[in-house]
């Protein structure tokens, strides 16, 4: 019984040995390369950052617990952490999800912005933070965050301005990777997009990406002609649920996403995941 025993351990500790090698060896030769995942949760935004040289940050989290199984399939088995989750703002549908992971994974910081503190999910989160030594840090347009190998600035929101809807409070934020960049809006309306082709004017370049995620789940509140054509993406991603009860992606989107070319991908059925490497920028 005993000699059973110690064979299953010793069956566990190669398994174990063996998946810790093949993160490492992955990681050594053969991950050369940044990821933007739009995980699957369903109607809400989870996105998940990896750079070539290991920083991963979660932005949302999704509208339940669903993102902690989706994440698993791409953190290694060793390393259950993640540097970083923002909350671009205090809805259900991109929140929720966040506190699970505060639960169930080590995270250094959580970013989110003044706005969401006095909010109900808001405050649950931030319960949830303290529970589990999460940073918490305040971000504000000008913000930039440096972490190997991914460059976040934040683009929005302002805090000085008085805002009608939560939507756009979102953080907006443009991520540069060693090989491509990618920007998120969250649920911010064409109203800020518009504030942020004015405030950029001077330097447009700041606006101009690889890859956008449609704001606002593909909604027509969102993605304006003028944004389009100031962030003139290669792919454009939706983060929206099958049959959504809100009819996104608006088919006033996709029109516009077509008539500036723009790629449309989304992770309606499964992980979207686009790859940059020096080859250039693959999506799966
Ligand atoms: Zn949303």
């Amino acid at each position: 019984m005993k000699k059973k025993i110690l064979i299953y351990i010793v069956i566990f500790i190669i398994i174990l040995g063996i998946s810790f090698l093949q993160n490492y060896i992955n990681k050594l030769f053969f991950q050369q390369t940044d990821s933007v995942i739009a995980l699957q949760v369903g109607q809400g935004d989870a996105v998940l950052l990896e750079s070539d040289l290991g920083a991963r940050v979660l932005v949302d989290g999704g509208p339940d617990n669903s993102v902690v199984y989706r994440l698993g399939d791409y953190l290694p088995l060793f390393d259950m952490s993640l540097d970083g989750v923002f909350m671009t703002h205090a809805d259900l549908d991109h929140v929720l999800g966040t506190i699970e992971v505060m639960r169930r994974y080590q995270v250094k910081y959580l970013f989110i912005t003044d706005f969401i503190k006095d909010k109900y999910l808001g405050q649950l989160a931030l319960q949830e933070a303290e529970k589990n030594n999460v940073n918490v840090v305040i971000v504000n347009i000008g913000d930039v965050i440096d972490l190997s190998g991914m460059k976040i600035s934040v683009l929005w929101p302002d805090e000085s301005m008085n805002y009608s809807n939560a939507n756009d409070t979102s953080i907006v934020i443009r991520v540069d990777f060693q090989y491509g960049s990618v920007m998120l809006t969250g649920d911010a309306s064409i109203d800020i997009e518009e504030k942020l082709i004015n405030i950029f004017s001077n330097n447009p370049e700041i606006l101009d990406v690889d890859v956008l995620k449609a704001g606002h789940h593909g909604s027509r509140t969102a993605t304006g002609p003028a944004f389009v054509e100031a962030t003139s993406p290669q792919f454009a991603i939706i983060s929206a649920g099958l049959n959504n009860k809100f009819g996104h992606p608006h088919m006033e989107v996709i029109d516009i996403l077509n008539k500036y070319n723009v790629k449309i991908v989304d992770n309606v059925y499964q992980d979207l995941q686009i790859e940059f490497s020096e080859n250039g920028l693959v999506v799966y």
